[in-house]
């Protein structure tokens, strides 16, 4: 019965007394795609670009990456599409850009950082973008990962408008970031928040150890707090890490101002029917309960207490 309850939502993201929250899919290469088509997705709210540069010697042709970029564009008329530049270093090495040995790879070079030093890499993207963009039936949505400073989101921001790409934005996953978000709204248009990354280098606890996996829980309240930074500053705020797959945690997130949400094209059902069955003061009451509270766990019951029906 309860699959079939799900199943049974369909169309746009909205909670219980109507407010909007497009539910976008994240997509790492053309067969997602479309299965999240397929899945109902408002839009593409992350583009994973590796795929293009995976098991290569040398970076893909601009030809094959506007096409790539064109055929996202392509999948969902009038709606948007959120491309993130290349985030190559540390969880996602590349062959073709050779990082130096670092003894702590996520604290190095990796996303934005790698840019720095191969701007030619970061021009050919944005200009096999801008190119892909001309005419399309998308809008097409820019940002870039691992952005630490505003001066660094300004940088990458200059960069994509001199291409004539006018939507920028920043993926918020390091934590000087959310403390900042208000100085970096200033500068970019939206902002996605990367849970994963952003609990990782919140809690110092490497997200690809399974060791210390329970400090990288999102429902943290400490986490919980940094997204409630992030928001309220004038521009959207998508959330595009794991977090935004979990049903009531997607409701949190939508209660401390989350304006889309982002995830794998299997869990758009449950999330778009959890938003469907609370209204957003029920989500803004879980929130602030669940940053009340002291322990993951905690935050997260309380959280269910607020948001009835959720397993
Ligand atoms: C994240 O860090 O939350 C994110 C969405 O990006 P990735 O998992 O690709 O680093
Ligand atoms: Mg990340």
């Amino acid at each position: 019965a309860k699959r079939a309850a799900i199943g049974a939502v369909k169309g746009p993201g909205r909670t219980a007394d109507g407010h909007a929250v497009p539910l976008l899919a994240n997509v790492a290469g053309p067969d997602e795609l479309a299965e999240a088509m397929a899945a109902g997705a408002e839009g593409v709210g992350l583009y994973r670009t590796e795929f293009l540069f995976l098991d290569r010697a040398e970076a893909p042709a601009a030809e094959e990456q506007r096409r790539a970029y064109r055929a996202a564009l392509e999948a969902v008329p009038g709606g948007t599409v959120v491309v993130r530049t290349l985030d190559a270093g540390a969880d996602k090495p590349l062959r073709f850009l050779p990082a130096p040995a670092e003894p702590n790879p996520a604290l190095g070079e990796r996303g934005l950082r790698l840019f720095r030093r191969f701007p030619e890499v970061m021009d050919a993207q944005l200009r096999a973008l801008a190119d892909a963009a001309e005419g399309a039936p998308a809008e097409l949505l820019v940002m870039a990962p691992m952005v630490a400073t505003a001066e660094e989101a300004r940088w990458f921001a200059d960069a994509c408008r001199a291409r004539g790409l006018s939507k920028v934005g920043v993926m918020i996953e390091v934590p000087s970031a959310a403390l900042r978000a208000g100085q970096l709204a200033g500068v970019v248009d939206f902002f996605s928040l990367g849970t994963n990354d952003l609990a990782q280098y919140t809690f110092a606890a490497d997200r690809q150890l399974g060791t210390v996996s329970g400090l990288q829980d999102p429902w943290q309240p400490a986490l919980l707090d940094l997204v409630a930074m992030s928001c309220g500053h004038g521009k959207p705020v998508g959330v595009c890490g794991e977090a935004a797959a979990d049903p009531a945690l997607a409701c949190v997130l939508v209660g401390l101002g989350a304006t889309t949400l982002s995830m794998g094209a299997g869990a758009l059902g449950a999330v778009r029917a959890a938003l469907a069955a609370h209204t957003l003061e029920q989500c803004r009451l879980a929130a602030r309960n669940a940053r009340a509270q002291v322990t993951a766990a905690n935050a997260r019951a309380v959280a269910r207490t607020h948001l009835p029906g959720l397993a």
